[in-house]
């Protein structure tokens, strides 16, 4: 049984992030990619991310978008490190500040790729999550 090498695409309708998983030695991969980079085997399963995870390094780019007559827009690129394990570079949406310390926690955005990269929101309430509201 041979599976044709095609370039992996991801259906831009699915409402969860799909990830991979070997199905010879089980490393959880990164989507789009053909082979396991553990053990080489190019027998990869589909699996559902939870799609969630933090920001690992981001950079703002500066792109033109339709119908904006050539300016330019800028926005956020990052790798970000699912909580499953893979990294898997991404667009981010909502303010990447470095305000904190903290690690910059992320959400998968069904629905949406952008140059076949998944989109992820900034979640808003990073800057508390790892601090407890607390009733004095
Ligand atoms: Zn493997």
């Amino acid at each position: 049984m041979s599976q044709p090498a095609t370039t992996r695409t991801q259906d831009d309708t699915r409402s969860e992030l799909l990830i991979q998983v070997c199905r010879k030695c089980g490393t959880v991969l990164a989507p789009l990619v053909a082979t396991c980079s553990r053990c080489l085997s190019s027998q990869l399963e589909d699996i559902a991310s939870t799609g969630a995870g933090e920001i690992v390094s981001s950079r703002v780019v500066h792109r033109e978008v339709d119908g904006r007559n050539g300016e330019l827009v800028p926005f956020t690129i990052a790798i970000v490190a699912l909580d499953d394990g893979p990294w898997v570079y991404s667009w981010v949406v909502g303010s990447v500040s470095r305000c904190t310390s903290e690690p910059m926690r992320v959400r998968y955005v069904p629905g949406v790729t952008a140059e076949r990269l998944p989109v992820f929101r900034v979640c808003s309430a990073h800057c508390g999550v790892r601090t407890r509201s607390v009733a004095a």
